[in-house]
Formats: structure tokens, sequence, C-alpha cells
């Protein structure tokens, strides 16, 4: 069983604009080395328009073709820092909590929301209780830090419902912020919510990983996700494995769980590619370093479906 506990769907007026025109300039900047001029705009566009996905059929495929059998789809709320687009937040929550039910074999979403929004505890009870969305996904680049007090008016919730919260972790583009999400904060959720099950979403950045390794080693609930992982193992594959084999010997195996943050890095490594690439691991693994099969095994998915009772 292979399970993505990482990816978005994205539909026309779900993101703020800005947000794009953000992920564009890594693209512009790569096109004017090559003397390629485009505007941050043509090219943001352009994702938006290409990366369309709302009932999910692109992802399915692309879960199809990988051989990934679950996903964990959520939104992302940028709609305070960057200006709220077309369709409200919880309108965008409910359209995740659909597909999900048109697909419970296939996805199983999170819920997300920027925990400064008014009513946010409401909004995340009607997701749990009335739309059937099985955890929190929350990104605290935004503007806000995870260990504040907005913050743990939802964790007290999701503490009390057993469900999981997924928070980004490492460094973030432009025009958000990654003082927000350094691995430090992670460590008061840690001691104030030792029950609650915590993904660090890609571990602290594969840059910030040993920070995020150290606070893993001693607050037991934190789990991580390896999703932007491919986009070291495209630059560096020596690097990367290392750290996964950091992770695994100061964490736990048990902890580590496969993500993609697709649609993010289609464009630098095919999911189908991403997987094959960690399948491969116990037989290609860089030198000096060797993963057993059982290790891969539940990194691809034994151990989501554990944590995640999927
Ligand atoms: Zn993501």
């Amino acid at each position: 069983m292979i399970i993505d506990v990482h990816t978005h769907l994205f539909g026309k007026g779900w993101i703020p604009r800005e947000f794009f025109y953000g992920v564009a300039r890594f693209i512009t900047h790569d096109f004017a080395k090559h003397g390629i001029q485009e505007s941050n705009q043509t090219v943001g566009d352009s994702i938006m328009e290409t990366s369309d996905d709302p009932g999910g059929e692109m992802l399915l495929a692309e879960m199809d073709e990988a051989g990934i059998d679950k996903s964990v789809i959520f939104p992302v709320d940028f709609g305070l820092p960057l200006g709220d687009p077309e369709v409200p937040i919880d309108e965008v929550n409910k359209k995740f909590a659909e597909v999900a039910k048109k697909h419970p074999d296939r996805f199983c979403a999170f819920a997300g929301i920027d925990p400064r929004r008014k009513g946010a505890p409401d909004l995340f009870t009607r997701c749990i209780e009335e739309w059937d969305m099985k955890g929190l996904k929350l990104h605290p680049c935004a503007g806000f830090y995870p260990n504040q007090q907005e913050v743990y008016a939802l964790l007290e919730k999701a503490n009390e419902w057993k469900i999981p919260v997924l928070i980004h972790s490492g460094a973030m583009m432009v025009p958000l912020r990654s003082k927000y999400s350094q691995p430090v904060y992670f460590d008061d959720l840690g001691a104030d919510f030792p029950d609650l099950t915590v993904i660090a979403a890609h571990c602290g950045g594969t840059l910030g990983y040993p920070q995020m390794m150290s606070i893993m080693s001693v607050k037991l609930n934190i789990m991580a996700d390896i999703s932007a992982w491919q986009v070291t193992a495209d630059k560096s594959y020596a690097f990367f494995c290392k750290a996964l084999r950091d992770l695994m010997d100061f964490v736990e195996p048990e902890r580590i769980l496969f993500g993609s943050d697709s649609p993010s890095f289609r464009s630098i490594m095919a999911n189908k590619d991403w997987v094959q690439m960690l399948k491969d691991l116990p037989k290609k693994a860089a030198d000096g370093t060797s993963f057993t099969d059982e290790e891969i095994t539940g990194l691809l998915g034994g151990n989501a479906q554990k944590l995640l009772n999927l």
C-alpha cells in the first residue's frame, strides 16, 4: 500500500493569485539564466491554469501512474496575508470534503484553515463533524507561529478528536515568511500536546532537517513527511540518502512518511519517478548508506496506514 500524505488540489479562485506569482519567481529566475525573459505574472497565470484540478482527476491519473493507492488532500489558507480569493475558505474546505467523499478509497481530506480567522474553531468543527474530514493542515508561513494561542484553540479540538495535524515546516518562498515555520516551534507542540499526532511537513526542509530531527528525537508525537525532498534528491542523490538515513537512525523509521506535495514539483520529478527512486533504495542507495525493504515499505505507506487509521 502506497500512501501520499501530502497533496493539494487547486481550483479556480481557491488560492490568492499572489501565491502563484511567488512560485513563478523561481521559474522566471531559472528562465533568465537561459536568456528567456518572462514576467512572474505570465508564468504564475500559466501555473494556475495548468494545475487546475478541482475534482482531483489529474491527481488520480498521476497516482495511478505512480502506483499510489491513497492520497491525503488538503487546502491551504493564504487569504489573510495575500487577500481572500474568490471562493471563501469554508466553501473550499467543503469542496475537498466532497472530492474525498466521491473517491473514499483514494482520497482522505484534511481541513485547511488559518487559525486567526474569526470563527476558525467553528469552521474546523464543521469540517470534522459535518463534512467528515480526517485531520487538519496548517501553514504557519501565512503569518502565525505554531505555538500561538489561536492555533492552540484548534489543536485542543484535534487532540480531543484524536485526529492528526499536519503543519508546514522549513523555508517558504515569497511573499510568505519562513520564520514562522522553524522546527523549534514544534517543540512546544510536543510539550503541550504529547498525545496529539503532529506531522511536520517536509521535516523542516531538506536543509533544515537536523533541527527537526533533534526535536523529534525527544518529542515522540511528532512525525515527518518527506514531501519536497524529491527536489533535493534530484539535485544531490547522495545528500538525500544521507539525510533520510539520519532520520531513520536518529528518530525512528516508523515516524517518517512518504509525501509528494503534488502538484508543486511535478515539473522537477514526476511522482512515478519519486516513488520508484524510494522503492529502489534497498538496492541502489548512495555509497555509505543502506535501507532495508521493511524500512521502505513502512515509509511508502505502512507507517501512514497505522498512524492515520487508513
Ligand atoms: Zn504542501
